[in-house]
């Protein structure tokens, strides 16, 4: 077994739509980024990578690479995935917190999972999802920024999944 911890914060500004955890959710500001911003996705794949030993987010997809402007991150957790599939790795169960003043995000979990379970391929109780304030303070606690923290266990791949898939 293999854990990876991941971290991401990303500036709320106006004038763009609010992605977390591959929903977008009504806020009048959004995270600024070269992707969508999703800092919750973000978190969760640094964490993934760093379970696998595969660096990190900036090296696999970097800011600088045009492919990437304005990409959905939940296309770059599914790319990820598929990365540590060939790897012989499966997620175990993977938990995230993100801290934010606004807007409340406990009544989009159950989407965020019904997005992010099936691209993992676990079940949707193996992802925790919750949600922090800042308590006013700092950036976060002014509003100007989201953070996420994400913890994500890795197992090797059951041999039989795996001689099954040679067979197909
Ligand atoms: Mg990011």
């Amino acid at each position: 077994m293999k854990i990876g911890l991941g971290y991401d914060l990303h500036r709320l500004v106006r004038g763009r739509p609010l992605y977390l955890g591959g929903v977008e959710i009504p806020h009048g500001k959004g995270l600024l980024g070269h992707s969508d911003g999703d800092a919750l996705i973000h978190a969760l794949i640094d964490a993934l990578l760093g379970a696998a030993g595969e660096g990190d987010i900036g090296s696999l997809f970097p800011d600088t690479d045009p492919a990437f402007r304005g990409i959905r991150s939940p296309e770059l957790l599914r790319a990820v995935t598929i990365r540590l599939r060939k790897k012989g790795f499966r997620v175990a169960n993977a938990d995230v917190v993100v801290v934010a003043e606004a807007p409340k995000l406990g009544p989009h979990f159950a989407a965020m999972k019904k997005i992010l379970a099936p691209i993992l391929e676990i079940e949707e109780t193996a992802l925790g999802l919750k949600a922090k304030t800042n308590e006013g303070l700092g950036l976060i606690g002014k509003g100007g920024a989201i953070a996420c923290w994400a913890v994500a266990l890795l197992e090797p791949t059951p041999l039989r999944e795996v001689l099954g898939s040679l067979k197909t």
